[in-house]
């Protein structure tokens, strides 16, 4: 899979993806990344990239022309691979799993980063085909939201992790929140580790995961079981906790 991420300040990319997985997941050619500097496709002389909002009001915001070539420039060769361009935004729909396994689908996705006060509305409206925000907060500029949606696509695709069935084991992925795990040592500082995981009844502890599995997301995001692939023993052991449906 490619990635195109288009950003005014390229260096911010620099070590954030020359590490584990996404690492390897690039040496291996499983994920290629290019970042485009947005300035180097600027006309003018001073090389600008943004200007005043029209109407006033403060700040600066990215003006459609460099944003338009860059975009263009790098898609131009992407043929039948074409992707989907994703305007980074505040503004957009909220990035979940569920997105992020649905760009782990694609073979191509342009990602541009916004800055200052944000970024014309041509943009949004004639170049860009989705746009994310990865919160309901403001960021400084869409270069985060980048690495989030990069990081959180390519540890989906197959191959990029040690344990192929782990993503399915995921917190999100269907709909639950991940229970509690536990490692080496069987106690530390008194607190054992739970004796079912102990035990070598492998029956007994998937049971045990999967009762930690719904505890914990109706205690913690009770709104997420409206959604949840939920059977008959999940819906009883639910009720046993006094969740009304
Ligand atoms: N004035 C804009 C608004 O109120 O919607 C916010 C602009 S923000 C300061 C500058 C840029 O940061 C945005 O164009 C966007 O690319 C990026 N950004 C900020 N928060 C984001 C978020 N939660 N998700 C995705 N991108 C974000």
């Amino acid at each position: 899979m490619r990635f195109d991420i288009f950003s005014l300040f390229p260096e911010m990319f620099r070590g954030a993806f020359d590490d584990s997985i996404i690492r390897r997941a690039r040496t291996s050619g499983l994920v290629e990344v290019f970042i485009h500097d947005i300035r180097a496709s600027t006309s003018d002389k001073h090389h600008s990239t943004d200007d005043l909002p029209y109407g006033g009001g403060g700040g600066m915001l990215l003006m459609p022309e460099p944003v338009f070539s860059a975009v263009e420039r790098a898609l131009a060769d992407a043929g039948d691979d074409a992707s989907s361009i994703v305007l980074l935004s505040p503004q957009g729909r909220v990035f979940t799993q569920a997105i992020a396994q649905q760009f782990a689908q694609h073979k191509r996705l342009a990602l541009i980063c916004g800055r200052y006060e944000g970024v014309d509305e041509r943009v949004r409206e004639h170049l860009a085909t989705d746009e994310i925000s990865i919160g309901d907060y403001v960021l400084t500029g869409g270069e985060i939201p980048a690495m989030v949606i990069v990081d959180a696509v390519t540890r989906l695709l197959p191959g990029a992790l040690g344990d192929p069935d782990a993503p399915a084991k995921d917190s999100h992925v269907g709909g639950l929140l991940e229970g509690a795990q536990y490692t080496r040592p069987a106690e530390f500082r008194g607190w054992r580790v739970p004796d079912v995981l102990l035990s070598g009844h492998h029956a007994q502890i998937t049971k045990w995961r999967r009762q930690q599995s719904l505890r914990r997301t109706l205690e913690r995001r009770p709104e997420l079981l409206r959604a949840a692939q939920l059977d008959e023993a999940d819906r009883q052991y639910l009720q046993s906790l006094g969740w009304k449906e």
